[in-house]
């Protein structure tokens, strides 16, 4: 996606894109759609512009406890901006992409590969109680109970009595 400077001077008032997750070049995460939409708006600023929006991705996650593959949708927001001003680069407050006044367009999709990445949870949960694997029989707790529950808990007892 490039974001064009004759766009950014006129102003880009939540702007709606549609990109491609494959133009993101994020070969390890699984898209469960391609179309990623995202919104734009644009403001000047001092020696550049401030680039604010979000975008919805949905991807394809595997479940840490349950191992079932399940479609994360998110909504990613992002605050960027748009400087030539070297002394900007490094800034607490926005993510900034170095856009000299010799630029007549910015490539968007690596800043925004980036957001997705960072937005991936450590911890990727099916839904978050999801009750995962039974630790003796294997099977998926969200789907049935098995006889073993009890007996996996009722051992956990046991040791815990001990130590007292
Ligand atoms: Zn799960
Ligand atoms: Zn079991």
């Amino acid at each position: 996606m490039k974001i064009f400077r004759t766009d950014l001077h006129v102003g880009l008032n939540n702007k709606l894109f549609e990109i491609s997750s494959s133009s993101l070049g994020l070969d390890n995460v699984s898209f469960a759609e391609d179309k990623i939409t995202c919104t734009i708006h644009s403001e000047h600023a001092p020696n550049g512009y401030y680039i604010k929006g979000f975008m919805t991705v949905s991807i394809s996650e595997s479940c840490d406890r349950c191992l079932i593959d399940f479609n994360s949708k998110q909504t990613i927001e992002f605050s960027i901006l748009l400087t030539s001003d070297v002394k900007l680069i490094n800034n607490d407050e926005h993510d900034v992409i170095f856009f000299t006044d010799q630029d007549d367009a910015v490539d968007f999709n690596p800043v925004l590969a980036e957001y997705v990445l960072l937005d991936r949870p450590l911890k990727k949960l099916c839904t978050d109680d999801c009750k995962g694997l039974c630790t003796s029989c294997g099977c998926n707790k969200n789907e049935m109970d098995c006889d073993c529950t009890q007996d996996t808990q009722s051992s956990n007892w046991e040791v815990l009595k001990n130590i007292n």
